[in-house]
């Protein structure tokens, strides 16, 4: 599966961040990609692009060309997130809840994993910036989308039983006050489970800023103890984590990629990591 990412337009604005994990300004180059860079806080470790293009520019990237991209992957996107659910057991661990249950999906793409929850015995909703893709979810799909951004959207705090965004936070450009905003929409004891590129991941370190998750949207890129760290300095509480895929098709023959794809989970070097975090009962 390619990884997609619009080439930045020329005429975005762009300005300088500080890291969003523990606010120091002290950085150092880290991977040049060209037409955008990350650098390594030299405080805490984190990969972030800086300087960083502003939001109102950014917004513009995820229109029809990034719709075209999804639609073309969203059944092996689909497969994904299953397979990432079934690894934290996540029938067994929502099935007690009071009905009726509330799943929302944060950057839902075209909605295909809430069409599919909706046949299992939850009340589903959406939340997607690429307004080509929420229209085709609304009506093929016929699942409630809400186009924007979660800090922008009216909805309702406490009322979730679970809000999951993958490959998500990496393209946002406050993830501490996103998990915030996640935090204030879960019912207390409801979990937050986030899927996104891992730093500390084996192809992260073998291919530098030429890994696949080294593009011009991906304006953080987390390691596994970062991101736990930041969710729970966001008032969840980390229960369980997950990496996986040890290399990525076509880089490596079969006989070196499928043991390292079996290796990376239980040794935590995979390229994707799961968080799964509870917001607290009181
Ligand atoms: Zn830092």
């Amino acid at each position: 599966m390619k990884t997609f990412s619009m080439k930045p337009d020329p005429d975005e604005r762009t300005g300088a961040v500080s890291c969003v994990i523990c606010g120091s300004s002290s950085d150092r180059p880290y991977w040049d990609c060209g037409d955008f860079r990350f650098v390594r806080c030299r405080d805490c470790g984190h990969v972030y692009q800086n300087p960083q293009p502003v939001f109102d520019d950014l917004q513009n990237r995820y229109q029809t060309d990034y719709f075209d991209y999804e639609l073309e992957n969203d059944t092996a996107f689909l497969d994904l997130m299953l397979r990432g659910l079934a690894d934290i057991r996540f029938d067994e661990l929502t099935e007690g809840l009071d009905r009726p249950r509330r799943f929302l999906d944060v950057g839902c793409a075209t909605g295909a994993l809430l069409q599919h929850l909706k046949t299992q015995d939850w009340d589903v909703e959406g939340v997607e910036i690429c307004v080509p893709a929420a229209v085709y979810g609304q009506k093929e799909r016929g699942v409630t989308i809400h186009i924007g951004t979660i800090d922008t959207l009216d909805l309702p705090r406490d009322s979730f039983d679970v809000v999951h965004f993958s490959h998500v936070i990496e393209h946002v450009p406050d993830p501490r006050a996103f998990l915030a905003d996640v935090q204030d929409l879960l019912k207390p004891g409801g979990y937050a489970i986030i899927v996104t590129p891992n730093t500390s991941g084996l192809q992260a370190k073998l291919f530098g800023p030429q890994w696949r998750s080294a593009i011009a949207d991906h304006l953080n890129l987390f390691s596994a103890r970062n991101l736990k760290r930041l969710v729970e300095e966001c008032g969840l509480q980390a229960r369980a984590q997950r990496t996986w895929g040890g290399i990525a098709m076509g880089m490596a023959p079969a006989w070196i990629k499928r043991p390292l794809d079996r290796l990376a989970k239980p040794l935590g070097f995979g390229d994707v990591v799961l968080v799964l975090a509870q917001k607290p009962l009181a």
